[in-house]
């Protein structure tokens, strides 16, 4: 099985590319961040622990995203795309043991969006996105507040405001953005300043063969 990392900036536009490459090459989409509100969901222990941090307004430690994410590593039978993990350095080196002692999957490719920060920026403050689906749209180009793919409502996050981006930008800059060094030649780059179109040419030249 190959695994694909994709390492981006907020708003570089992780969340579309990642979708594409699920729908269109069958990869499994991986999110840390489902996992744990599975978990929570689910009402399990570890679920029980991370509510618990998360009303604290802590950050989840590296021993449960391991736990919780490592289970789900270990069962994968098809190949895989990982979204916001591995996002620190110590995180990279968790994942590089995991994949060790799993002979079926094989970090095949280290994809990076990347984004001029003024375009991430004008970005986040047109971004709606879909209620139902979470398809993500720019405000000044939807001519009503209603999905095209399931008709359902458009609607801005809390969270896409300027302040909150900046700070996530800076966070990624020196948390995230070193791990570009740590993967070395599996890295490719793909810039997300032009259309989305242009953006799929590119990545289906990299996937090409991976249909
Ligand atoms: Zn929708």
């Amino acid at each position: 099985m190959k695994c694909i990392i994709l390492i981006a900036a907020p708003a570089a536009g992780k969340g579309t590319i990642s979708k594409y490459i699920e729908d269109k090459y069958n990869y499994k989409h991986i999110s840390t961040g489902d996992l744990l509100r599975k978990e929570i969901k689910n009402n399990t222990e570890i679920g029980k622990e991370i509510k618990s941090i998360l009303d604290k307004g802590s950050l989840v430690g590296d021993d449960i995203i391991k736990e919780v994410f490592g289970k789900e590593f270990n069962k994968t039978k098809s190949n895989i795309i990982l979204d916001g993990i591995p996002r620190t350095l110590a995180q990279a080196k968790m994942l590089d043991e995991l994949d060790e002692e799993n002979d079926n999957v094989e970090i095949s490719k280290v994809i990076h969006i990347d984004i001029d920060k003024e375009i991430a920026v004008e970005r986040i403050e047109n971004r709606i996105i879909c209620e139902n689906c979470g398809s993500v749209f720019n405000k000044k180009l939807v001519k009503d507040l209603k999905c095209t793919k399931c008709g359902d409502n458009l609607i801005s996050r809390n969270d896409d405001n300027k302040e909150t981006f900046l700070d996530r930008y800076d966070t990624f800059l020196k948390e995230t953005k070193p791990l570009l060094d740590y993967y070395g030649d599996k890295v490719i780059t793909i810039y997300n300043n032009s259309t989305l179109e242009d953006i799929f040419k590119n990545v289906d030249e990299l996937l090409k063969g991976d249909e």
